[in-house]
């Protein structure tokens, strides 16, 4: 394990005398930071999520990972980097016609073949058979589901949340993250004191975060949670006006950047979850910055 382990970010109190005035005490996790080098998409809660996949696909002697994603997936970046990293042969299944863009041109220059296919061909991308004619095609690989969400991504992110709780002096109150799958969500949930409330974010529009996190969860799982749906500032990847100022203006007041698709999301509808009182006086949260900056340009 310690081959695909390195130092994590700080957890970081902010300060605000919005926040201070109703009673609130907030910190980032800088899981941003969890990272080989700076700016490597193989960060944040893709770290978490792809750690243990990597772990399995060394103890199973596979030399290569086979993955899938949209065109402008941090997931297929950050496998793409991590297979550079480690030395595994990397395949990228990208939806849609054949296109190039930062985050793909990054995913080619660290090796990664990339195969793109119509929606059709995509939405059969877990199905046995589909699977097998793209083994034959790119050879034997450890097969990573869409958005690297599985049950070893979900004890990457579980460790997170034990980790967070053991830097505090008490476990948190709530942790807030931004969901797209829902698997950090989960992972966190697994890994929470059942002193805190998990609450994920969906950065997508429609109410089924919740359906999706509760199918990932093992029955009985300790932590409360619920997911937040008035995040998503229009539909998932969407970035009108009024998000790209407030991350600039959370950059000026905090000296930190947010990207557009996670976390500027998240922080803003946090920020209005505590301006309009969902939190009691007293209520310690931790907001994790699970990463994507290398995305933004
Ligand atoms: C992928 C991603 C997420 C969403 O994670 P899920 O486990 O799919 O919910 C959140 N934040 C960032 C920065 C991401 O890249």
């Amino acid at each position: 394990m310690v081959e695909f382990s390195f130092p994590s970010g700080p957890l970081q109190e902010l300060h605000d005398p919005h926040w201070r005035a109703r009673g609130i005490r907030l910190w980032i996790k800088r899981d941003d930071l969890t990272a080989p080098s700076p700016g490597d998409p193989f960060c944040g809660n893709k770290y978490r999520k792809l750690k243990y996949n990597l772990a399995a696909a060394r103890a199973a002697g596979q030399r290569r990972l086979l993955t899938f994603g949209g065109p402008w997936s941090n997931h297929i970046a950050a496998v793409a980097a991590a297979g550079r990293r480690y030395g595994f042969d990397t395949t990228g299944v990208i939806r849609g016609e054949p296109v190039r863009n930062p985050t793909l041109d990054r995913a080619a220059a660290d090796g990664m073949q990339l195969h793109f296919v119509d929606r059709a061909t995509y939405r059969r991308k877990h199905e046995p058979e589909q699977l097998r004619q793209w083994e034959q095609q790119f050879g034997p690989a450890l097969v990573l589901p869409e958005g690297g969400t599985n049950a070893a991504a979900l004890r990457g992110c579980a460790e997170l949340m034990q980790e967070i709780t053991a830097e505090m002096e008490a476990p948190p109150d709530y942790a807030a993250v931004a969901c797209g799958t829902g698997g950090t969500a989960a992972g966190l949930i697994l890994g929470a004191s059942p002193q805190t409330k998990v609450i994920g974010f969906s950065v997508l529009k429609g109410e089924w975060m919740a359906g999706e996190i509760a199918g990932l969860l093992p029955d009985g799982a300790a932590a409360p949670w619920s997911v937040d749906y008035r995040a998503h500032c229009g539909g998932y990847a969407k970035r009108p006006p009024e998000l790209v100022a407030y991350m600039k203006d959370f950059h000026q007041r905090h000296g930190l950047r947010l990207d557009g698709v996670y976390t500027g999301k998240m922080m803003r509808r946090l920020e209005e979850k505590i301006a309009t009182g969902c939190f009691p006086a007293g209520s310690r949260i931790v907001a994790i910055h699970t990463g994507g900056l290398q995305a933004e340009v």
